[in-house]
């Protein structure tokens, strides 16, 4: 069985407004479609879905799936990615996780495991398959949404290029749509490869952002 990774987050108290969950946020949460898979990985874990959304949200975050960290703790985007990602959006991490506000919707609900070297596992493709269309359905307040890396950008935005052409082409989408990469620290050289994204395309999310809250 997996060990839980040592956190160096405290468990984070949901804020009153974000008890409120869905029907069908509770339904996903019991979901086991993948006991087995998870099982044969080299992590062999149970599911623990983490949904994460409620019909009122203005912005949603739609990822890749929850990392080991996250499968331990419950929250999402709760380790040094979702730290990124916040400083991204200019978000503190109380408003973040504000599910009346902020969906967070990844192409897996559940941490796929990793395999015999290590890495990440992809995203059960039957979690979008059984789950998805019925999420995004009752996500009709969106004004703004942040696609997460290449998984994300082909399902959502039927990207055919690789991360980097898919999020310089950020003008290109709609209004209140940005394609991201994975805010890992494995991206970090990419970051410093790639200055347009922090001086050009940051400061404009952020305003966005900033503006849906306010609407909201
Ligand atoms: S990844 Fe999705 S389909 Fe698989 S067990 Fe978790 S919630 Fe269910």
């Amino acid at each position: 069985m997996l060990a839980p990774p040592e956190l160096p987050y405290a468990v984070l108290m949901p804020r009153s407004s974000d008890t409120t969950t869905t029907p069908l946020a509770r339904q996903i949460s019991t979901c086991r479609l993948c006991a087995d898979r998870f099982a044969a990985t080299a992590t062999a874990h149970a599911p623990r879905p983490v949904p994460w959304f409620t019909p009122k949200a203005r912005i949603l975050i739609a990822g890749q799936a929850p990392g080991a960290r996250v499968h331990a703790s419950g929250i999402p985007f709760n380790d040094p990615s979702g730290d990124r990602l916040r400083d991204w959006l200019g978000l503190d991490r109380d408003t973040f996780y504000d599910r009346a506000r902020i969906a967070i919707v990844p192409m897996a609900f559940c941490f796929p495991g990793y395999s015999a070297k290590g890495s990440d596992l992809p995203p059960p493709p039957v979690c979008r398959a059984t789950w998805h269309n019925h999420v995004m359905a009752e996500l009709t307040n969106l004004s703004v949404r942040l696609i997460i890396g290449g998984y994300a950008h082909r399902y959502h935005l039927g990207a055919r290029t690789n991360v980097t052409q898919t999020v310089q082409a950020w003008r290109d989408l709609p209004t209140g749509t940005f394609a991201l990469p994975h805010p890992s620290w494995r991206n970090t050289g990419w970051l410093k490869k790639n200055p347009w994204f922090t001086d050009e395309l940051l400061p404009v999310l952020r305003a966005r952002v900033k503006e849906a809250l306010n609407d909201g």
